[in-house]
């Protein structure tokens, strides 16, 4: 019984030229301990779902991500979260969009799908069921980060956003000088069940109730033992006018593709030519695993039962 965990911590414009050796070894560190997390459930027969989470707590508690402790800021300065999970054993999902204070997303889109009996909650009323759930609550002070506060007072007073990390300004397009901090996890457990989910703070400066892809179902995640289980970074956008994530899906189902040949088609073709950049981790349910993107780098990660591992950064 093989498994197999993959993360991401982001893509974009990621290069040896833009990240020194005190950064490399804390992406590293931050990588291998949701990796440890993870893969520490499916050793001891945990499923692909609960792998999932426990990696993607991990990366949302470590602030150098975009999503739960490290969220940019919108144009409002608040730190306003997307999540979504997907268990691809039962095509279950939940998701939750626009919500703050709430310490771990990922945990509360997995209560929305065990326990409220709808996929996708937002603001208050996300908020609400957090509440009614006893999920973990944390102050504005905990979601605080200089860096990315710093980045928001800089543009705070125009009409651009920006996507995490870099202070060069957007208008709905892409520009070589981002990254994406956004964190994802994909899993296939050794039952043969995949999972995926993806958190994100979102964008810097996001406009008042903007939700990108992450947590849309089919777009920024979706998995189905059938054929995969993904999780999408990059710029929100296109990757919702594309339909990520479903499109690699149903390529595998009604076209026959493999995993590596779907998600090429979706990321170096299709995104391509509508300027959506980033990418995107799969895996599918005999443990095939990818890294796709168009970007200059990804923060990634897998461990298997094979005894392979990979911590990775950088492009080809
Ligand atoms: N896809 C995310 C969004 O547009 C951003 C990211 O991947 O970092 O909200």
């Amino acid at each position: 019984m093989s498994f197999t965990l993959v993360i991401h911590g982001g893509a974009g414009n990621i290069t040896p030229a833009i990240m020194n050796a005190e950064q490399e070894a804390q992406y590293t560190r931050g990588l291998t301990e949701a990796l440890d997390k993870g893969y520490h459930i499916l050793q001891n027969g945990g499923t692909s779902l609960d792998a999932v989470v426990a990696a993607i707590t991990t990366l949302e508690d470590n602030p150098i991500f975009n999503a739960g402790r490290g969220a940019v800021f919108t144009k409002k300065g608040l730190n306003e979260m997307d999540a979504a999970i997907m268990d691809g054993s039962n095509l279950m999902a939940g998701a939750i969009a626009g919500v703050r204070n709430i310490k771990n997303p990922i945990k509360l889109a997995r209560e929305v799908m065990l326990r409220s009996g709808h996929v996708f909650l937002s603001g208050e009323g996300a908020a609400e069921f957090a509440l009614n759930q006893g999920i973990e609550m944390a102050p504005d002070e905990y979601f605080f980060n200089r860096q990315r506060y710093d980045q928001w007072v800089e543009i705070r007073d125009s009409d651009y956003y920006q996507l995490d990390h870099k202070a060069d300004n957007l208008k709905g397009q892409t520009d070589p000088e981002y990254k994406f901090g956004t964190v994802g996890a994909v899993a296939c457990d050794a039952e043969g069940n995949i999972a995926a989910g993806t958190s994100t703070g979102g964008m810097t400066n996001k406009r008042y109730g903007r939700i990108g892809d992450s947590p849309v179902i089919g777009a920024g995640t979706y998995a189905n033992n059938k054929t995969c289980a993904i999780s999408c970074t990059g710029h929100g956008e296109p990757f919702l006018r594309a339909v990520v994530a479903h499109d690699v899906s149903c390529l595998m189902e009604y076209k026959g593709l493999s995993l590596q040949d779907a998600t090429a088609v979706v990321v170096k073709d299709k995104l391509v030519k509508i300027g959506g950049e980033g990418g995107l981790i799969a895996v599918d349910a005999k443990g095939n695993y990818d890294f796709c993107f168009n970007s200059a780098g990804m923060y990634r990660g897998m461990r298997n039962s094979d005894g392979k591992e990979v911590v990775a950064f950088y492009g080809e």
